[in-house]
């Protein structure tokens, strides 16, 4: 697993930990550390967190951070090449040295890894590198590098193991051949021909990246678009550029058989898709990205009487509660919205509602109306219902629909088959028009989603978007001009 993986090599004889604590938090990833260090740097209650793998967890070492290291280098390209269109002449005499950004990139994680290390201690919270299993409501057995098994009471116990990337269906031929998101991150030559299975945040990005920075790449999925939780605007748009750019889609597909050439170990992909039957030979790596697992197995949850739904997820309700007292879980592990804020934001509000002031007794994270980017080329930024969900909750009738499409003032100097489509909606419901979706593709979505979030929170209608005055010349200044 991903977790053995990053298991320390050198087993070092351990200094001996606490046998009693308040707040055991197993997993020191982006909802474990928010929640421990919190109670002990804010609130001065004794708090423990162990950590099986690299702490920061998925986020930190296989996650957000090192994605979003490689999307700017392949925007990076992406601005290379645009630049010959503004003037410049750039000769790029030598190709982009994947290796040196890949090390470049590995060290910068190394040195969050030590900052959040150091972060702990500057809170007090003991820190065990080591895996935990429940034993019961208040006790866990922590097993250390050295193979030294301590049983750790607890008052509360916080679970916040995440998840690992979800294996390559097991009906095909060969899918042990892939690879997933985990080694994505341990690439360290650019390939020149590449393949990935899978249709939600994971699989565009990726895709997106290797494309920009001059991979072959191939994309797989089961329908005619991907990113199908999201509005249509994005799908079809997203698909639609996709395609535009030049990244091979194979659409409607499915994988009949893997297998490697033991010479020169490149891969050939058995398929089938829109367009019939085909095999994709001179494959350097096939990369599955089809959804997450939660890492619920084996680690007492079941023994402790701990509620799991039918993928493995942990139940928890919305204050973080699950069908156990004194046992709490929240972050990917719950299954609910897998993303690093909601996993920190929980943890944090739960810290305060345990440990904090009487007025924090009933604090929690809202669910509703977060909003979410996916690093795509162009971006994507997602935040409320999609026009399928507002139809379902107003009706039709109830709702009122702005839509815009353009080209942003970037490409004005650029060749039509440089120049990338912004799209924007905005969904707005009853008729006070307050605004319950809003969906943006284009060049600085990322960026431009947090403010129209903060606004839409608020309970912001299309007159207070329409109030505001425009900044120009941006591309959100449509946002707040749209009829
Ligand atoms: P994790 O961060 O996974 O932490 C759980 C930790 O628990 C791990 O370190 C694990 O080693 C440890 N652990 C597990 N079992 C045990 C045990 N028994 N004992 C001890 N330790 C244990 N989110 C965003 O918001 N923006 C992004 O751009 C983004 N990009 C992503 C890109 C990729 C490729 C991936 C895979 C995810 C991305 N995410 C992104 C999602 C984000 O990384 C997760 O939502 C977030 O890390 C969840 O935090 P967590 O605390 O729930 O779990
Ligand atoms: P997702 O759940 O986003 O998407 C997986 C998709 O893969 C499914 O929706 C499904 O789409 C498709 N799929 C499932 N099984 C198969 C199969 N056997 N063959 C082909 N396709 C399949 O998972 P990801 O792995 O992409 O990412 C996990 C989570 O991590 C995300 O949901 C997100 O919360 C988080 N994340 C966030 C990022 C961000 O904030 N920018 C970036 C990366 C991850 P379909 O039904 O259409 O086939």
């Amino acid at each position: 697993s991903s977790v053995s993986r990053h298991f320390s090599s050198t087993a070092r004889i351990m200094a001996p930990i606490s046998t009693e604590t308040d707040y055991l938090v197993i997993g020191g990833g982006s909802g474990g550390l928010a929640s421990a260090r919190m109670a002990s740097g804010k609130f001065g209650v004794k708090a423990m967190i162990v950590e099986a793998g690299r702490l920061g967890g998925t986020c930190v070492n296989v996650g957000c951070v090192p994605k979003k290291v490689t999307f700017n280098a392949a925007a990076i390209a992406e601005a290379l090449h645009d630049s010959k269109a503004y003037g410049f002449s750039v000769e790029e005499t030598k190709p982009f040295d994947f290796t040196s950004f890949k090390n470049k990139r590995d060290a910068y994680v190394k040195r969050l890894n030590g900052i959040y290390e150091k972060n702990l201690t500057n809170d007090k919270v003991e820190y065990v590198h080591g895996w935990a299993k429940l034993l019961s409501r208040n006790e866990a057995e922590i097993t250390q590098d050295d193979g030294t098994k301590t049983t750790v009471r607890a008052k509360k116990i916080l679970v916040a193991v995440g998840g690992q990337p979800t294996l390559g269906p097991s009906d095909i031929p060969g899918n042990e051949l892939g690879i997933n998101s985990d080694g994505f991150f341990d690439i360290d030559k650019l390939p020149k021909k590449v393949a990935l299975v899978g249709a939600g945040y994971i699989a565009v990005e990726f895709a997106g990246m290797f494309n920009a920075l001059g991979s072959e790449t191939h994309l797989f999925f089961r329908h005619e678009t991907f990113l199908r939780t999201f509005d249509p605007i994005i799908q079809e748009g997203v698909t639609n550029e996709y395609e535009r750019l030049g990244v091979k889609l194979h659409k409607n597909s499915s994988q009949s058989k893997i297998e490697k050439d033991p010479s020169t170990g490149k891969l050939t992909i058995h398929y089938k898709d829109s367009n019939g039957e085909g095999k994709l030979e001179d494959v350097d790596h096939l990369i599955w990205a089809i959804g997450r697992t939660p890492m619920t197995k084996n680690i007492g949850l079941e023994e402790a009487g701990v509620k799991l739904d039918e993928k493995g997820h942990i139940v928890a309700d919305d204050y973080q509660n699950t069908s156990v007292d004194n046992i709490f879980a929240l972050g990917d592990v719950c299954g609910k919205v897998e993303l690093t804020p909601v996993a920190i934001a929980a943890g944090r509000r739960l810290a305060e509602r345990l440990f904090g002031p009487e007025q924090f007794r009933t604090n929690r994270i809202d669910y509703s109306n977060i909003p979410s980017v996916v690093f795509a080329h162009p971006e994507v930024g997602s935040i409320g219902l999609t026009e399928p969900q507002a139809i379902e909750k107003y009706g039709k009738e109830n709702l009122t629909i702005y839509k815009t499409n353009f080209t942003a003032m970037y490409y004005a100097m650029m060749d039509p088959e440089d120049k990338g489509p912004t799209k924007y909606k905005l969904i707005c419901a009853g008729p006070e028009q307050k605004v319950v979706g809003l969906h943006i593709m284009g060049l600085g979505s990322g960026e431009m989603l947090q403010g129209f979030g903060v606004a839409i929170k608020m309970g912001a209608t299309k007159k207070d978007f329409d109030s505001c005055i425009a900044i120009h010349p941006t591309s959100a200044e449509e946002l707040v001009t749209l009829k």
